[in-house]
């Protein structure tokens, strides 16, 4: 069936609708007319020249990305302006005028065509009037796949990473998100995928960017409100776009929409898309719901918490790479002691190398136990959701199954919040996963147990009581 004008406007219009307010949509888009369609240049009538300007300036990359879908690349959009003389309908003014779509771009070394309308399309990351872009990809080859070492707690981000590099934006994974606590390498995996990237296809253009600079660059651009779409299309150069700490967008709604719309055009061009995060999807707050849920289009992996072995492992290959060796009973001392922050388990092993190169002397397991307390001191004792059920438990003199169980009884519900609460507040788990070990409850269950727990301390004195003995008792 060959297509018209109004077929392929009207499923324009479908994805437009999707993707922006339904006030804007209104505004903009209902009164657009679909005139006609030849070849792969689609005509549409405006009612005015500001509305041309406006739809080209807010609209541009959404309608490229709506018509490219419907008519494939290459898709062009012509603009008639008809404006009703007052005096008399009968007479019009009629004009025409293309889009201003730019070719593809794929490259490192971007040449933009730069159109009149928009004579400056400024790279974040250049001086300005440049025009043949150079984007630097701010790649750190440091952290690259061959020293991030395989373990049971990041196989499978790790082997999406790899996966990814091997066929950027041709995999289900996209986006990636790779979540987990502070100090297990999301950073370094994220670095990792884009320098294998370049690697192997040195004519993409890899960006690593920390979602805090991504917001800096928006509020300096927003503040000059004309390079706000200089900033977006800049970003909708990428082919390969790696946000790092994603949650710092949290709150920051004007950031997320221009996010938004980076994202969907990266996604609807086939460009990969990495993410990171220090919490998973679910316990993302104040983040809009239609990025939440773009988020989960692909795969989110976690990096949990590295086994004995693989600390291990990681502690070997930091001493071979740095040609130091170390008694075994060392390794294994501080493999043993600290476990929850890949950072720190490195930086008590720099200590110890620089330790014994200064004062020339073999480490032995007293500095060791002296090192590694300065380290483990300051993160927070390693309790388990487990342990914490325990002690909450017998506290109240009932048994984990009955804290665990479905009974709506004043005492042990509230047992059961308190547990909640503290395994939110002592370990790295997500509401979800909380839930699932607390008698198989729900995120959003734990999220309210914690937020009573919070105003019950301040209403019900016996009640904080409870939570203060037992919070001395997890800590000791
Ligand atoms: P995050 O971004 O999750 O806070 P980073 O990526 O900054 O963590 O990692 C912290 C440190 O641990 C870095 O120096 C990194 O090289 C190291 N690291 C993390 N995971 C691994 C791993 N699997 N193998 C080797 N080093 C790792
Ligand atoms: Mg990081």
């Amino acid at each position: 069936m060959s297509k018209t004008a109004e077929t392929v406007w009207n499923n324009c219009l479908k994805f437009i609708e999707d993707n922006i307010s339904p006030q804007a949509y209104k505004t903009w888009f209902e009164p657009v007319i679909a005139v006609k369609l030849q070849e792969n240049s689609l005509s549409i009538q405006v009612p005015s020249k500001f509305f041309y300007e406006w739809l080209e300036e807010h609209y541009f990359n959404l309608l490229k990305v709506a018509l490219t879908k419907e008519i494939g690349k290459g898709a062009k959009l012509l603009y008639i302006i008809k404006m009703e003389n007052k005096a008399g309908s009968s007479q019009s003014f009629t004009e025409k005028i293309p889009s201003s779509h730019r070719g593809r771009v794929s490259s490192q070394d971007v040449n933009v065509k730069l159109s009149s309308k928009n004579p400056e399309l400024k790279n974040p990351f250049v001086i300005p009037g440049i025009k043949n872009l150079k984007i630097d990809s701010q790649l750190n080859a440091n952290y690259n796949f061959d020293n991030f070492l395989e373990g049971e707690s990041n196989r499978l981000a790790r082997s999406a990473g790899k996966a990814i590099a091997n066929k950027p934006g041709g995999t289900s994974f996209n986006p990636l998100l790779v979540f987990g606590g502070s100090g297990l390498g999301k950073t370094h995996l994220a670095h990792a995928i884009g320098v294998d990237i370049k690697e192997k296809y040195p004519d993409k253009t890899v960006l690593y960017i920390s979602a805090e600079k991504f917001t800096q660059q928006y509020i300096d651009s927003a503040i000059k409100r004309k390079n706000l779409n200089d900033f977006i299309h800049f970003y909708q150069l990428i082919d390969v776009l790696i946000v790092d700490d994603i949650q710092l967008l949290s709150g920051k709604m004007k950031t997320q929409e221009a996010f938004f719309h980076i994202f969907n055009h990266l996604h609807q061009n086939g460009k990969q898309v990495i993410l990171t995060s220090d919490k998973a999807p679910v316990d993302m707050q104040e983040i809009e719901q239609r990025l939440l849920s773009r988020f989960k289009w692909g795969l989110s992996a976690e990096l949990q918490v590295p086994d004995y072995y693989t600390r291990r492992k990681i502690i070997e290959s930091k001493l071979y790479r740095d040609g130091v060796e170390m008694p075994e009973e060392i390794i294994d001392f501080v493999a043993r002691s600290i476990k929850t922050n890949i950072r720190e388990l490195e930086g008590a092993i720099i200590s110890l190398i620089a330790h014994s190169s200064f004062s020339k002397t073999e480490v032995d397991l007293n500095l060791a136990q002296r090192i590694v307390s300065n380290f483990v001191r300051k993160t927070k004792k390693d309790v388990s959701i487990d342990q914490i059920q325990k002690v909450v438990s017998s506290y109240f003199n009932m048994d984990i199954e009955t804290l665990q169980s479905k009974t709506r009884k004043r005492h042990i519900v509230q047992a059961r919040q308190i547990a909640m609460y503290f395994a939110k507040k002592m370990t790295k788990s997500s509401l979800a996963s909380i839930g699932k070990q607390i008698g198989s409850r729900d995120h959003a269950t734990v999220l309210h147990a914690c937020k009573t727990v919070d105003n019950l301390q301040s209403t019900d004195k016996e009640f904080k009581k409870y939570v203060e003995d037992l919070s001395s008792k997890l800590k000791y």
